[in-house]
């Protein structure tokens, strides 16, 4: 592949930070599954505590995967693996919403920011559809598009001064008002 890359510490820190927030969320779910279990007719804390360990520790290893890599391919699956399972945690809690959002971000930030890398070595400003036409031939001076004659209405090279058919002036129609 191309040139590797050092992994963005601002996805490594919202991953971090939102995978912890699951885990925290999750580890509240299964306590409070635990002790009131007995009460409630459901054990869908526990259940949900657990599924939130589980996610939190996936998210984690995709956190670490993606801190381990310096393949730009890599980083964005690993970027795109981070944020589906942040969204899967919605489901336990999301890591009281902001861990969702971190991590979502985080994995969604890891591969944006690979394409932003990759973006200055293809044209991105200046495009096929520009208006600006590619120089051709390697001159500096713009291909010759030619002059229509002020007075006369006569189609003359570009690098004519004068018109070919009255000899009026390429600028006489600016040149009669001084
Ligand atoms: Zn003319």
């Amino acid at each position: 592949m191309v040139m590797g890359r050092a992994p963005e510490s601002e996805v490594l820190a919202l991953g971090a930070v939102g995978a912890f927030l699951v885990l925290a969320n999750a580890v509240g779910d299964l306590a409070l599954g635990l002790v009131y279990a007995p009460l409630s007719a459901g054990a869908d804390p526990v259940i949900s505590g657990v599924f939130g360990v589980i996610l939190a520790i996936i998210m984690m290893a995709c956190v670490g995967m993606y801190g381990a890599q310096d393949d730009p391919d890599e980083q964005k699956g690993w970027g795109t693996a981070l944020a589906i399972f942040a969204a899967f945690s919605l489901w336990t809690g999301g890591g009281f919403l902001a861990g969702f959002v971190l991590a979502f971000t985080g994995g969604i930030l890891a591969v944006i920011l690979v394409h932003v890398h990759e973006a200055p070595l293809v044209d991105h400003r200046t495009g096929p559809s520009s208006s600006k036409p590619p120089p051709s031939g390697g001159g500096p001076a713009p291909p010759p598009t030619g002059w229509a004659c002020p007075k006369c209405g006569w189609k003359n090279p570009a690098d004519t001064p004068l018109c070919e058919q009255c000899r009026t002036s390429r600028d006489w129609w600016s040149g009669t008002g001084r």
